[in-house]
């Protein structure tokens, strides 16, 4: 069953990671999917992977003029847009007398302000041409609980879990859905830094190294990120109809550990 047949997503961050594995998924299940990334050569190289299914585009979710160019770009390639994931985000770690203002302002700008403003153009989009559209916003068990080290990226997180509520509420009026997946720990160039950062301040009773995370998932590894997809083609399809203003995990049963 193709679940996706002819849909047009716009999926953010999508040049890596969880991001690339979605548009990799959509194009299965039949969609055209722009794959807009700040890091635009990248996307290019997963565009010419994929084949004319996708469509690379140059996109900072911190610009409003690079926001609106995506999505007019992706409408005028594919046609209207049906589907939107707010992917890109950025990660940050340091202990709460660390944290720097430019750094807050930077996460912020990028994880919250980018999903919103993204999320207000395609619903502006969306309204326009009367799709009865889907907005999947990424979240996380960090925005579920905090977490030492981690204060600035689980604040940007519990902000995308509310915003996906109060947008879910108001958009349904408009036949949009809005719903956020919350990945636990998943494993990818994002991970990169973390260790980095835990090796700088070993000894430090300040957390855990990513082989540590790993093996207190009580699946019994990591995730993958096509582990997400399913739930990313699901929110997406006609089957999610009903289903609004939620954020689901899909995590090995971590956040709870
Ligand atoms: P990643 O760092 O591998 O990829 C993020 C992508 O976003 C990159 O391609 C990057 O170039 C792009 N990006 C960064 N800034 C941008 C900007 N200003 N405009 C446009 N694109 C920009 O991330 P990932 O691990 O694949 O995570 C994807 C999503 O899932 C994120 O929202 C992340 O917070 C969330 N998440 C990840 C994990 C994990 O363990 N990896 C866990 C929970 C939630």
């Amino acid at each position: 069953m193709i679940r996706l047949a002819e849909k047009t997503a716009l999926i953010t961050g999508a040049a890596r990671g969880i991001g690339l594995a979605f548009a990799k998924a959509y194009v299965a299940e039949g969609a055209h999917v722009a794959i807009a990334d700040i890091d635009g050569s990248r996307a290019q190289k997963a565009v010419n992977e994929i084949g004319e299914a996708a469509l690379a585009v140059d996109m900072d979710v911190t610009s409003q003029r690079s926001i609106d160019a995506a999505v007019a770009r992706t409408a005028a390639h594919f046609g209207p847009i049906d589907i939107l994931i707010n992917n890109a985000a950025i990660f940050t770690a340091a202990p709460i007398a660390e944290i720097e203002r430019a750094d807050y302002t930077r996460v912020f700008d990028i994880n919250v302000a980018g999903t919103l403003f993204t999320m207000q153009a395609v619903a502006r989009h969306m309204i326009e041409y009367g799709t009865k559209g889907r907005i999947i916003n990424m979240a996380s068990q960090a925005g579920r609980r905090g977490e030492p080290l981690v204060a600035v990226y689980c604040a940007s997180k519990a902000a995308i879990i509310s915003l996906t509520q109060s947008a879910g509420l108001n958009l349904i009026s408009h036949g949009i859905n809005v719903n956020a997946i919350a990945p636990g720990v998943v494993d990818g160039e994002h991970w990169d830094g973390v260790d980095a950062f835990f090796a700088k301040h070993e000894g430090k009773p300040l957390g855990q190294k990513k082989s540590e995370v790993a093996a207190a998932v009580p699946y019994g590894r990591m995730g993958r990120a096509e582990d997400l997809t399913g739930m990313a083609v699901f929110l997406a399809s006609d089957e999610a109809k009903y289903i609004v203003a939620q954020t689901y995990n899909v995590d090995g049963g971590n956040w709870m550990n």
